[in-house]
């Protein structure tokens, strides 16, 4: 019988099954029957552009991110990010680099070239890197799978580690949803290889390049629990931002839409968390891929403590 349950199969869940079963455990992963998780994800491994609005704890636990995903699944693209601004946004770009850190002044047409003559200057940021997160999160499953872990939709049998996210918010009332929702295009015509984050005093936006010529942009970032499909603001406002960025995207495809609640907490900080026999793992926010591997490690060392404290 697996010693623990690990309710939930988004990020967090799967990089604390993972953990897990570096440490010598079996657990099990109990799954829901909704969409697949941790779906909408741009997949951006970005601590030091995250630094704008997050706190240090983020920009530090992020830059581990990388690192840990690279040495577990195929096709983390360790290339950077590139920030940009229409030239009358400039002052964006100045105040962007004034609460950042870990960044380069460049000429954004040097690193992309298909951005030539676009904009006059941009904020490079070397040590960020970038994944497809629905292939990442499939890798790690089968990993998961290969070592011995059942996924099922049962009554889990072991001690509960709750990461099931916004769905937990009944039992965790500090607990909010966040709503992004963006667009999957297609678009042969461009072949950028980072993110590119346009900045913008209302509608930023963000390109991250996948495989044949897909593109991932976001991410709208409102307050609400509502999980329905993209609205057609949202979806223009998004569209508008990334013709910004290059025109071709005007002719792309957009291929697909979605919308995902970002759980978190009042400080936008997760947390490791036990109550009543059962741990928890929420509050990813933004940063399900940037920070669920440092914050499955902060869990391991809570479960071992509680576990050393039981005996
Ligand atoms: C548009 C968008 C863009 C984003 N871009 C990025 C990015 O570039 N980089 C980054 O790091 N983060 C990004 N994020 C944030 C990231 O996607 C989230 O932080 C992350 O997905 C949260 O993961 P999670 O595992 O906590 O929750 P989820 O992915 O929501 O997984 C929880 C799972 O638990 C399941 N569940 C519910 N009830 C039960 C139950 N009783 N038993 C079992 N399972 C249950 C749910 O169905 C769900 O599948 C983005 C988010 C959005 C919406």
């Amino acid at each position: 019988m697996s010693r623990w349950s690990v309710l939930g199969g988004g990020v967090a869940g799967l990089c604390v099954a993972t953990l897990l079963t570096e440490q010598g455990e079996t657990p099990e992963v109990i799954l829901s029957d909704e969409t697949p998780a941790s779906h909408w994800a741009g997949g951006m491994l970005a601590p030091f552009c995250e630094g704008e609005s997050a706190p240090e704890q983020v920009v530090e636990l992020g830059q581990r991110a990388a690192e840990w995903w690279s040495q577990r699944v195929d096709g983390v693209a360790q290339q950077g990010t590139l920030v940009v601004a229409a030239p009358r946004d400039g002052a964006e770009l100045t105040r962007f680099a004034r609460m950042t850190r870990e960044h380069q002044w460049r000429d954004p047409a040097l690193l992309e070239p298909e951005l030539a003559g676009r904009f006059a200057r941009g904020l490079f940021f070397p040590g960020e890197a970038h994944l497809n997160p629905r292939d990442a999160l499939q890798q790690l499953r089968a990993t998961l799978e290969a070592r011995g872990v059942p996924f099922h939709t049962g009554k889990p049998r072991g001690t509960l580690i709750d990461c099931r996210a916004i769905h937990a918010a009944a039992r965790q009332p500090d607990l909010r949803a966040v709503r992004g929702e963006m667009l999957i295009l297609q678009c042969d015509e461009l072949h950028f290889s980072r993110p590119i984050r346009l900045l913008h005093p209302r509608f930023p936006c963000y390109l991250v390049p996948r495989a044949d010529g897909h593109f991932m942009l976001g991410a709208t970032m409102v307050e609400s629990d509502d999980a329905s499909a993209i609205s057609a603001r949202a979806m223009m406002e998004l569209l508008s931002a990334a013709w910004t960025i290059h025109p071709a995207l005007a002719e792309a495809r957009i291929v697909e839409s979605g919308t995902g609640r970002r759980p978190a907490y009042s400080h936008n900080v997760p947390e490791v968390r036990y109550r009543d026999g059962v741990f928890s793992l929420n509050g990813m926010y933004r940063h399900g891929f940037l920070l669920a591997p440092a914050m499955a490690q902060q869990l391991m060392q809570r479960l071992s403590q509680e576990v050393t404290h039981a005996n």
